[in-house]
């Protein structure tokens, strides 16, 4: 039930009379500032006179767990708990390395919880936790939307294209793109015993703590982007003073520092998208400059949230429209005259020396610039045996490698190489009608040979 335009109520529970505190179930905003669901959470602790734990969880058995992800997420930490403290919060952090340590942490934080109130992120692992905890608890569950800076609401079906969803978010904008009242905890729960265990995380203990868990170890931590809200905000300065000026002319080269690469922080919840929003609009730069960013940072976004809400088959091909369907019909067996396998493809081993260059940047930093991820896309179309066998191996090495992955983002970038969100172009060979880009010509946009040449020595 929706109970305003950012808060879900998702079961029938009832408030706890005996409870200790609030619960908020930090999944995907992991910040203490600009965050919906924790104001949220925070008014509810207030009215009912409690105080509130805020709890963070990192597992080691999700799809695609590494060394990558995990200290990008453990390099917060630290802070989080720093920044909660300051506000006079109770945060806890559990780091479940392995099947030995304990499970079902969230019930066991519950028994003492008036309710919980959650994030209301639309895809990944997020909507199965999100319906597991309200099936499973007496008390209230409230999921919240704290994911772009119009709530998610706004939009009761699913979008066509951009074109379909802008004149909306443009109509809309005034009311969201402004600050917002963040309330402060009315009484101070830092001294509170919970029956959770709490990991202690240090910069230091980082690369010891990654090497006991059970996951992907052969994904190494990026080397370019550390984790965390303070490296998220100094990153979001030195993009509005020094590159934003310039950003309708450098985003589309991927060999300048020439875009935000702030995707990773907002996909972890560093940073939120209102709180670069307002920097954005507040900087000293060209209004073409800020209109193309903020294209970017909300419409093309904001579309990709509101395909993964209102999409149960996101994650699929059946996410595409009828035109795309019948032009794969029409060429699923043309003949491909490249095909790799997903070995080959995953070691960039392939004859193209600008995508593997993408590859390389990919596996070596945690990101791939996005003109470059058109066409990285776009090629494995053209050398796997199907559709569908190019679907799974761009999730499969999106989601694995990039800092990014596993995001309404991904999906949506993806699926737009097969045409969603996009038009019927002229019809040819394998793509059909679907969009084609080639290396030759891409490359020729921007001085592809330095960008090849630095890729070579990551
Ligand atoms: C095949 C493919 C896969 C992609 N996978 C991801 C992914 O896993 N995660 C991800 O966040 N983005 C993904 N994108 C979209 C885009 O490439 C990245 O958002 C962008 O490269 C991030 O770099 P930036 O932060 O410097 O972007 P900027 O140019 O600075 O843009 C600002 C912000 O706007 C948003 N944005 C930018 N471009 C797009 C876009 N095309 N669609 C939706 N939002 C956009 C991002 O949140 C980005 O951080 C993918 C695109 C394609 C074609």
């Amino acid at each position: 039930m929706q109970i305003n335009e950012r808060v879900l109520r998702l079961n029938d529970g009832v408030v706890n009379p005996q409870a200790r505190y609030v619960l908020y179930w930090m999944q995907m905003y992991k910040r203490s500032s600009h965050n919906h669901a924790l104001t949220w959470a925070i008014r509810q602790a207030n009215d009912l006179r409690l105080p509130l734990v805020v709890y963070e969880g990192l597992k080691y058995y999700y799809p695609w767990a590494s060394d990558r992800l995990h200290t990008f997420i453990l390099q917060g930490v630290e802070e989080r708990r720093r920044e909660f403290a300051e506000l006079g919060i109770r945060y806890v952090f559990y780091l479940q390395k392995d099947a030995a340590d304990p499970r079902q942490v969230v019930a066991t934080l519950a028994r003492d919880a008036a309710m919980i109130v959650t994030d209301d992120f639309p895809c990944f692992i997020i909507p199965g936790h999100n319906r597991r905890v309200a099936e499973l608890s007496d008390v209230p569950v409230y999921a919240v939307d704290s994911n772009g800076i119009i709530p998610m609401s706004k939009f009761v079906k699913e979008e066509y294209a951009a074109y379909t969803i802008r004149p909306k978010i443009h109509k809309l904008l005034p009311a969201y793109l402004r600050p917002y009242d963040e309330d402060r905890v009315e009484i101070d729960s830092t001294g509170i015993e919970v029956d959770c265990p709490d990991t202690a995380v240090s910069q230091e203990n980082i690369a010891e703590l990654v090497a006991a868990c059970d996951i992907d170890h052969s994904v190494a931590p990026s080397r370019v982007y550390p984790g965390g809200s303070a490296a998220a905000r100094a990153r979001l300065g030195k993009f509005v003073s020094d590159i934003l000026p310039r950003y309708h002319e450098t985003r589309s080269k991927p060999d300048v520092d020439g875009s935000s690469r702030l995707s990773a922080y907002l996909h972890f919840g560093s940073i939120s998208a209102l709180q670069i929003g307002l920097a954005v609009q507040e900087a000293k730069a060209p209004e073409e400059a800020k209109e193309a960013y903020l294209e970017e940072l909300i419409v093309r976004r904001e579309l990709s949230f509101n395909m993964t809400r209102h999409n149960a088959a996101y994650d699929s091909l059946a996410a595409l429209p009828a035109w795309v369907h019948k032009t794969m019909r029409e060429h699923a067996n043309d003949e491909r005259p490249v095909v790799y396998s997903l070995e080959q493809l995953e070691n960039a081993q392939t004859h193209d020396e600008l995508w593997n260059a993408a590859q390389l940047e990919m596996t070596a930093t945690g990101e791939m610039h996005n003109y470059i991820r058109m066409l990285w896309g776009k090629n494995v179309i053209a050398w796997t045996r199907t559709y569908e066998e190019a679907f799974e191996t761009l999730v499969h090495l999106n989601n694995k490698y990039c800092l990014d992955g596993r995001n309404p983002n991904s999906y949506a970038g993806i699926l737009w190489c097969f045409g969603k969100h996009d038009r019927p172009w002229f019809d040819r060979p394998i793509f059909g009608t679907m969009r084609y880009m080639a290396s030759h010509s891409t490359g020729k946009k921007f001085g592809s040979t330095a960008y090849i040449e630095w890729a070579k020595t990551l």
